[in-house]
């Protein structure tokens, strides 16, 4: 038989222009499959993880084909419309393979030589290989080790091959879990052992007890079966600290253990855990949501897409819930993304109370380990297993095989799309194109959809339906605007706070409801200035003020994260006058104990959520009613649904609305939307006060009347007249360096280059709203770019230009960032 000469292009995590071409050793030929992991030399000394992106039988044109050096799967890590995917975004996005790969596989996965690798607790025994072995011995005496740390102590060259084994073992984890803030917690789950599981044995149980006087035991037993609610059947569990509580004693349960009623298990909570039983079915549909689903499900006989515009609290997850039930049914997995999904536990909670263990959770608030753990539950397609994966952008990264529908939750959220580093990619964009792939289904949700996406919707590229009442009949929120002119002319402002917001809070407070306050600022005041002459401190590196914090009693700089101590007096006159401007959620929650000091306020921002167990606990306590007062940023507003609040106050409306950007309408408008739709009781319809310099603005007005409508109608004609998106796509090009002139210079050069081939179609260069961020000074061009196909030839043109020109000498310290459809 003929052996065929085959080549592998090989996509590895570094940001290389294209992938590179390896020989396949004859050997391994009928093993070879595009998205296996390989290790391939790169450079001189250097052996790198990679995975497979094509294998053919062309040599390259232009160098020497390299052999790949090892093999690390058997089977496919990711297929092939995963790859089709990297290679979307890395054109559409002009970033490299390496940079989507780095994105979209969890380090664990991808050896790569910089990860540090540790002994798990598990102990390993003497069947280990010989060179396995060696590897154990060296990382328990020496804590972590990197694969080359490994490669010094085997004399080998490629050890990806033997770590990779202890891992899949189970004997060695990568290190970063170990640095994890969030540690899953443990408890003692309390449930009756199978043979009690039913009513018979039950009753028979109970007469037994009885007889024998122990009657601790019988009011222990009850309380367990009132707890877990127990239908004569399934298995239910209740946890050992709640029935302590309810005052079972711990004797008493171990009694029962010791007896064989009881059985205890140990388990990790919030994390994937195989024994997740479904608690609840999904509840029946009311009307309203029975209509709009029937209605998704017919636009999706002639459109992929379909647009869910309900008011909050219409009751949109139960539609979801109902459609995922369906795709199951249909032996469909379904990609689920969520903003930032730290701040969405109860959207989990509620699934995973229908959907058990059929839920995989998948973000970057879980530990390497975790998130490897979901990824091989998808590849390995356990039926009823992690087939609908709850998760932020990167779970769109997953080896998805039979993907049949995608749904976008609060679709216009910003943080679907990444920033830095590249891929600087949109998630909900991204998954479009990935459901077209699979020919899945998509439902977008949102109260407040982004332009861009009811622009296509109004124009029959995506299904539209809507809801506009909340569900069970709950009404929408009253909104009133406060006139902050108008008090501080009749002195009745008192502090940050308009006479009107203390007298609703008071009313509120004396009947026992609960208040939302926002404040998109967080630190106590943002600005520190000198009382003469108006001097303000600014970050070393970057051009802006610093934000004072009481708590740490520092000057921050939200940029960069520069911190200096409060400075007492002028740098410029010397005058010890300093005075404090502004006001963020660290004050509020401050002045508003001065004012209600009884009460129990919490603050949610950036620095009282650090950990993701405290974030959960903000939530916990507000929920259960521990704080009456939660103050916080837009952190706040994100998908939560609280029963008891009545009053939302927004501090100041008009920073969002003034900010220089053709953004700051839609996103005001969506951020005091969602508070405002935190607003409102089961029985009682609730309010919302926004205090603002500027009652009479129109965008205002329309939040009075909640008519997205009619935003909807203005914003558009606005982006029409001044050529924006939806009209356009853009696409920002951002040059970086140290020092001001040779970057102004670098602009220069770069716009003398590309000026003739975009004509009008480049805004700048320019000095952006913030200058100099980190020590780097910063010049910015927009390029607007039609929707047409040629537009990613453009693209594509245009970054080569930049980067050839920028590559002389003079330049190459200057860096170029390229984000196509900025936010
Ligand atoms: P949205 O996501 O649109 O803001 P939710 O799905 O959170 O709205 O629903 C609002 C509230 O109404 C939730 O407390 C939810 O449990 C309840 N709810 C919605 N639909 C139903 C239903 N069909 N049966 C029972 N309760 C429902
Ligand atoms: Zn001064
Ligand atoms: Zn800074």
């Amino acid at each position: 038989m003929e052996r065929i000469t085959l080549f592998a292009d090989v996509v590895v995590p570094q940001a290389l222009p294209v992938p590179l071409t390896y020989r396949v050793p004859y050997e391994w030929n009928e093993h070879m499959q595009v998205g296996l992991r390989v290790v391939v030399p790169l450079g001189k000394a250097k052996l790198i993880t990679g995975i497979i992106r094509a294998l053919h039988e062309v040599p390259p044109a232009h160098y020497q084909a390299k052999y790949i050096d090892s093999l690390l799967d058997e089977h496919p890590l990711v297929h092939e419309p995963q790859l089709a995917l990297w290679d979307w975004m890395a054109n559409y996005y002009c970033c490299t393979l390496g940079d989507v790969m780095n994105a979209a596989i969890p380090a664990g996965l991808k050896l790569s030589s910089e990860t540090k690798f540790v002994a798990t607790e598990q102990q390993e025994d003497d069947t280990l290989p010989e060179r396995e072995q060696i590897i154990m011995r060296a990382m328990r005496s020496r804590g972590s080790l990197t694969l080359s740390d490994i490669a010094d102590v085997l004399g080998i060259k490629t050890v990806q091959v033997y770590v990779k084994r202890l891992i899949d073992l189970g004997f060695v984890k990568s290190e970063e879990e170990l640095r994890e803030r969030y540690k899953p917690k443990m408890l003692d789950f309390i449930s009756l052992t199978a043979q009690y599981r039913n009513h018979d044995a039950l009753n028979q149980l109970f007469t037994e007890l009885e007889s024998r006087r122990a009657q601790k035991q019988v009011d222990g037993l009850m309380v367990f079966l009132q707890q877990a609610q127990w239908d004569g059947q399934r298995l239910a569990q209740v946890e050992r600290a709640k029935l302590v509580k309810q005052g079972v004693g711990a004797a008493v349960v171990a009694a029962l253990i010791e007896k064989g009623i009881f059985e205890i298990e140990r388990k990790e909570v919030g994390r994937l855990s195989a024994e997740w039983l479904p608690t609840e079915s999904t509840r029946k549909l009311s009307d309203t949501q029975a209509l709009a689903k029937t209605a998704i499900v017919e636009h999706w006989q002639t459109k992929d897409i379909c647009l869910l515009h309900g008011v909050t609290s219409s009751g949109k997850t139960e539609v979801y819930a109902s459609l995922i039930e369906d795709a199951l049914k249909e032996g469909k997995q379904v990609l689920f993304l969520l903003p930032e999904i730290a701040l969405t536990t109860q959207i989990i909670n509620r699934l995973r109370k229908f959907f058990g263990k059929r839920i995989g959770v998948y973000h970057s608030g879980y530990s390497d380990n975790e998130r490897t753990e979901v990824w091989n539950k998808v590849l390995s397609d356990v039926p009823g297993e992690c087939d609908v994966i709850l998760g932020a952008r990167s779970a769109l990264f997953l080896p998805f095989k039979r993907l049949g529908l995608v749904i976008v939750d609060e679709e216009h959220e910003q943080s679907y799309k990444q920033h830095d580093p590249a891929p600087r990619y949109q998630a909900r964009d991204s998954a479009l194109w990935l459901a077209s792939r699979f020919k899945a289904k998509v439902l977008l949700g949102s109260a407040t959809p982004s332009i861009e996406t009811y622009w296509n919707a109004v124009n029959d590229r995506f299904g539209l339906v809507t809801m506009t009442e909340r569900f069970g009949g709950m009404q929408l929120p009253e909104v009133v605007l406060c006139d902050i002119r108008k008090e501080l002319k009749e002195k009745t402002m008192h502090q940050q706070f308009t006479a009107q917001l203390l007298q609703e809070m008071q009313q509120a407070i004396s009947r026992g409801e609960q208040i939302i306050l926002f404040q998109n600022r967080r630190g106590y005041s943002p600005l520190w200035e000198c009382e003469s002459c108006g001097w303000v401190p600014m970050c070393t590196r970057c051009d802006v003020s610093l934000t004072y914090h009481k708590y740490a009693h520092q000057l921050k700089c939200h940029y960069c994260g520069y911190t200096t101590a409060p400075v007492p007096a002028c740098h410029a006159c010397g005058s010890v006058d300093m005075k404090m401007l502004g006001f963020g959620t660290e004050k509020i929650e401050e002045d508003i104990q001065a004012h209600f000091p009884d009460v129990r306020i919490q603050r949610m921002d950036l620095d009282t959520t650090r950990s993701k167990s405290s974030h959960q606990k903000i939530i916990g306590d507000f929920e259960a009613g521990v704080t009456q007062i939660l103050v916080g940023t837009q952190m706040v507003t994100k998908g939560l649904d609280f029963d008891n609040v009545s009053l939302v106050g927004i501090l100041s409306a008009d920073k969002m609305m003034n900010y220089p950007d053709f953004r700051s309408m839609e996103r005001s408008f969506q951020i005091m939307m969602q508070v405002a739709g935190r607003a409102g009781r089961r029985n009682k319809r609730g309010k919302v006060l926004i205090q603002t310099y500027a009652p009479d603005h129109w965008l205002l007005d329309l939040i009075v009347k909640g008519d997205y409508d009619a935003f909807y109608r203005r914003e558009v004609q606005e982006r029409h007249q001044f050529v924006y998106p939806p009209f356009v796509r853009l696409m920002r090009i951002t040059l970086k360096h140290k020092e001001d002139n040779v970057v102004i210079r670098a602009a220069h050069e770069v716009s003398k280059q590309i000026s003739p081939v975009l004509k009008d179609r480049i805004l700048g260069p320019e000095r952006p709203y913030i200058p100099r961020i980190n020590n780097y000074f910063l010049q910015q061009f927009l390029v607007r770019l039609d929707k047409r196909q040629e537009s990613a030839a453009i693209k594509a043109t245009v970054v080569h230009m930049i980067r050839k020109r920028l590559s002389d000498a003079e330049f190459k310290q200057v860096r170029i960032s390229i984000d196509v459809d900025p936010l």
